[in-house]
């Protein structure tokens, strides 16, 4: 772990991605292979390869607290060394004091990892953090931190660890990139670069792949100007869900990667009959029967509940139905599909979910879908719907499509290349989407937080309010938005306005108000409000508007009602 410790002090003090690849490389190169493994995955940033489940549950207080131990520092010097640094890794590689390391190798670090992942409890968890930081170098204790809160920032993202793969052995960064994507797995991919075999990773049923991403367009006619003859689909406000369905067994993971096939148990079911073994992707939705014959998604909100649970119970299913919008096909039969253009994508998966299948209880055939099933019936399969595709070649037309989708409560639009691949984990122009804004808030910051990266030393993370009655309600935290200039600003006055000094924290004077836009609202306990936001970010400093011209909970409630309809 030393060698690997060292190897990333000298990545961060680099700015040239040539550099860092080449000392990735370098290092990689002078490791067994088992080493190497368990290195790739930690300086891609994390503690555990993307596809496992498997998460440390060791929050930021626990490890605060183990360093503060391990060091003897007071909390003053602690919280004046976290200021300097702005992450607790950096921190302990300055108060730790230097000790014997056992020099543990990255292999033992990670075993130690999934001991500490497996243990229950923050007391049996602590005892195990502070049993491996006791063992190593400061320089070893930084990273190691770093990893397990997810901050390696050293520079170094998955692509870069491709390319320094690619560098140590023989074979081409493409070489290396379809193999990770088609594996999901760095620990593998160099394990068949070291081998000279990348040419024979194959796709793996059941490990997911990365999700195609989209980019915003501002409006129709920019939408349209990337390519000829769009196909448009509404835009659903659920979440990202890709199927895996194979020999009658179905597993959808989320867009974090995440196996969340559990929370809808009413999903297998209506998969399993597909004819063909595949990959599907498309969204999960909240879905209302009450709209008609064939029903229709509902907002995020409304599938909130449904989340987050680890049981789901049949009265829950029956309350908060689901259907999935399906809109893509990676893989059917036998054939990975990616690289066909989408307009081929498209044919194949209207076959599929059109063709003869086991299916349980189909009920009609309507505007929106192929099959819908009776929703009375207890546990009845969820609808799994094609999503319907348009056709739109000018921004009138596009305009037209968008008002019927937001008549139809969806988000917006989704403007897709017919020619285009599929790219996985990739943000390109084969994909737009287009969307409303919801309504913005006023809103009064009520506390900071010293920020990362390049925000260290100034106060950029901001927890804001409303008013309910005459107290405020916190109602959320954004980060992003505001110039490095009205940062700097913001920071200064923060500092001559704190009320309370929390460490991480510093409560400040209810004084500024920030116009903040978010995605949508939803039910929360997280803050006082009992409402948070999805996506917030700040649009401006409102130095026009005193703090009790902020907005107030009645407008919030406003809002979210009117969302979900
Ligand atoms: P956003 O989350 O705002 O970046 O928008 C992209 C997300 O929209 C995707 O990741 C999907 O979860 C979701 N989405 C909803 N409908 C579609 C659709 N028809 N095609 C692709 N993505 C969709």
């Amino acid at each position: 772990m030393r060698k690997l410790a060292e190897a990333c002090e000298q990545i961060a003090n680099t700015t040239k991605k040539l550099e860092k690849t080449a000392i990735v490389a370098d290092y990689l190169k002078s490791r067994t292979p088992e080493d190497g493994a368990a290195s790739v995955v930690f300086l891609s940033g994390r503690p555990f390869p993307v596809w496992e489940e498997t998460t440390l549950q060791v929050g930021g207080t626990l490890l605060w607290r183990t360093v503060a131990e391990l060091s003897g520092k007071t909390e003053q010097e602690l919280r004046a060394a976290y200021r300097r640094h702005g992450d607790l890794g950096a921190v302990a590689g300055e108060v730790l004091q230097v000790s014997i390391s056992r020099q543990p190798s990255p292999l033992d670090v990670q075993g130690k990892f999934r001991e500490i992942a497996a243990a229950r409890g923050p007391a049996a968890k602590g005892a195990l953090v502070r049993e491996l930081l006791s063992q190593v170098t400061p320089l070893e204790a930084k990273y190691i931190i770093k990893i397990m809160t997810g901050d390696l920032r050293i520079g170094l993202k998955e692509n870069l660890v491709e390319e320094a793969i690619a560098k140590a052995y023989r074979g081409t960064l493409a070489e290396v990139q379809r193999a990770n994507m088609l594996l999901g797995d760095l620990r593998e991919t160099l394990k068949l670069a070291i081998a000279g075999k990348l040419a024979q990773a194959r796709m793996r049923l059941f490990h997911p792949l990365g999700f195609m991403l989209a980019s915003p367009a501002e409006s129709a006619e920019e939408a349209l100007s990337y390519f000829e003859n769009a196909s448009v689909e509404d835009k659903y406000d659920g979440i990202r869900a890709q199927a895996h369905i194979a020999g009658g067994e179905v597993r959808i993971f989320s867009r974090t990667r995440d196996e969340i096939t559990k929370s809808f148990p009413e999903l297998p079911d209506a998969l399993a009959g597909l004819p063909q073994d595949a990959i599907l992707d498309g969204e999960i939705v909240a879905w209302s029967y009450l709209a008609g014959e064939t029903g229709r998604a509902l907002p995020f909100s409304a599938l909130q509940q449904r989340l987050g649970r680890k049981k789901v119970s049949d009265e829950m299913i029956r309350r908060v139905p689901v259907a999935y919008l399906v809109f893509d096909v990676l893989y059917a039969g036998g054939d990975l599909l990616i690289d066909r253009p989408l307009r081929e994508r498209g044919k194949i998966l209207n076959e599929l979910l059109s063709g003869p299948r086991k299916p349980v209880k189909a009920r009609s055939t309507g505007a929106q879908g192929r099959l819908t099933f009776d929703s009375e019936e207890q546990t009845a399969p969820a609808p799994v719907i094609r999503a319907p595709v348009f056709q739109a070649a000018s921004p009138k037309e596009l305009d037209q499509l968008f008002e019927a989708a937001q008549a139809r409560g969806n988000e917006g639009l989704m403007i897709k290349d017919p020619g285009s691949a599929y790219t996985p984990g990739k943000r390109g122009k084969s994909w737009l989407k287009l969307k409303r804004e919801l309504a913005t808030l006023d809103v009064v910051v009520t506390a900071v937080e010293y920020g990362h990266g390049k925000r260290i030393g100034v106060l950029s993370d901001y927890t804001f309010a409303v008013w309910d009655g005459d107290r405020l309600v916190n109602i959320g935290k954004a980060y992003s938005g505001l110039t490095d200039a009205e940062i700097a600003e913001m920071s200064k006055w923060f500092l001559e306005h704190t009320v309370e000094d929390q460490g991480f924290r510093l409560i400040v004077e209810p004084k500024i108000v920030l116009e903040v836009a978010f995605n949508n609202m939803m039910r929360s306990g997280r803050h006082e409000s009992g409402y948070a936001l999805r996506f917030p970010r700040i649009v401006r400093i409102r130095q026009d508007k005193l703090a009790e011209d902020a907005d107030r909970i009645e407008r919030v409630r406003e809002i979210y009602d009117h969302q979900r309809n």
